[in-house]
């Protein structure tokens, strides 16, 4: 399972597949390595309830739009992983897997891509690794000592496990808030954040998002600037967080300050029931960094934790291109409308270079 190809893409997620398509259209070859068992992404392992922000319809992969769900309004993320094995077979990506790379190395004319199946060569590398192999789990003192169970976004399936307990949810974000709103129907629980949580307002859904970042990706190309998404707040009001904020438990405290044996405890600030919160489970929604080990051979200097990139390209790599990781690959290339078009100009780019070679 080796090779010489054009084109190396890393990872078979929503950005690894768009990046298919177009390396297919533009007749280059390729190969696209995924580690997973089975197509899908991150969306064969976000937790039970996950849905998109928006309908089927905003969001699309180059070429095919993904089916409606039938009776429901936002698609579930089993649907969309189905979409995406169907996309692969639709097109007929040339997707190997399980096959994890291990490193990327430089190889004189050609990039070397070391994988638990081998090495292939390539003149070209594409990484589309996302983001849910790095989750972060911040350090707080006392972590040792707490008896209790802690888990991240990544090991999180469904609230039933905690019914009774005592939770705490550890983050801002929209993880967070989703989680917190469906454990707080069994369990007691406390929300803790770095600043106060920013909702989006209650009739901001998907489709808004949909329509700023295509403004934003339009300003980007023009050169002029345009309303960030970030600026209509952090956490979509989708129907479990407003029922949740109805039922009065999105009211979150500020961080505390280190784990104890039997809980939480912010230093010099008492809450009406003191300066400690005894818990059962912590979940941290903390977030998630690029899943770059992969590239630490190419030894790229990392200036704010990521390779410095122009569009896509890496400038002290030019023949690696990173799709699909969030705004610094894109204007939300995270996004499956995103990662289709930051895969176009990165495979036109690449197309442009082999023919001049
Ligand atoms: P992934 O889907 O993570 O795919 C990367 C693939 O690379 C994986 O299969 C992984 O196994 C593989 N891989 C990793 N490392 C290696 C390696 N070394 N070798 C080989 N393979 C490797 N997006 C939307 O578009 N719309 C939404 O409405 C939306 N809602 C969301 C709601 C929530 C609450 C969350 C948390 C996310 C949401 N997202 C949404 C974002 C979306 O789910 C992810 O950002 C997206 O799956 C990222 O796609 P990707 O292809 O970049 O990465």
């Amino acid at each position: 399972m080796t090779g010489t190809v054009d084109v190396v893409v890393v990872g078979g997620g929503q950005a690894g597949l768009a990046a298919g398509y177009f390396l297919r259209r533009a007749g280059l070859r390729f190969v696209v390595l995924d580690a997973q068992d089975e197509p899908g992404g991150a969306w064969r392992r976000g937790w039970d309830s996950l849905r998109l922000f928006s309908p089927a319809e905003h969001n699309p992969l180059p070429g095919w739009w993904m089916p409606r769900q039938e009776g429901e309004p936002f698609p579930t993320a089993t649907h969309v992983a189905g979409y995406l094995q169907d996309y692969e077979r639709r097109y007929d990506l040339p997707v190997r897997r399980p096959v994890r790379v291990r490193g990327v190395h430089d190889a004189g004319a050609r990039l070397a891509v070391d994988t638990d199946h081998g090495i292939w060569h390539a003149s070209f590398v594409i990484s589309a690794t996302g983001t849910w192999d790095s989750p972060i789990l911040p350090h707080y003192p006392g972590a040792v000592e707490f008896v209790g169970e802690q888990l991240h976004t990544v090991d999180y399936r469904s609230p039933e496990r905690f019914r009774g307990r005592r939770v705490v949810v550890v983050g801002g974000g929209n993880s967070a808030a989703q989680i917190l709103a469906e454990v707080s129907t069994v369990a007691t629980t406390t929300w803790v954040t770095r600043r106060e949580p920013r909702f989006m307002p209650d009739d901001v859904d998907g489709r808004v998002l949909f329509d700023v970042a295509t403004r934003r990706d339009a300003a980007r190309r023009a050169g002029t600037d345009a309303e960030s998404v970030s600026a209509l707040g952090d956490i979509a009001m989708v129907p479990p967080v407003l029922e949740a904020r109805d039922r009065g438990v999105c009211r979150a405290r500020p961080m505390f300050d280190r784990l104890t044996r039997d809980g939480v405890a912010w230093d010099g600030v008492a809450w009406d029931d003191g300066t400690e919160q005894p818990c059962d489970v912590i979940v941290w929604c903390t977030g998630f960094r690029p899943a770059l080990d992969h590239l630490e051979p190419l030894e790229l200097p990392l200036p704010g934790g990521v390779p410095k990139t122009i569009g896509t390209r890496s400038v002290d790599e030019p023949r690696l291109y990173l799709l699909g990781y969030g705004d610094w690959t894109g204007p939300a290339s995270a996004t499956l409308i995103g990662a289709s078009r930051t895969a176009k100009p990165a495979v036109a780019d690449i197309t442009e270079r082999l023919r001049v070679a």
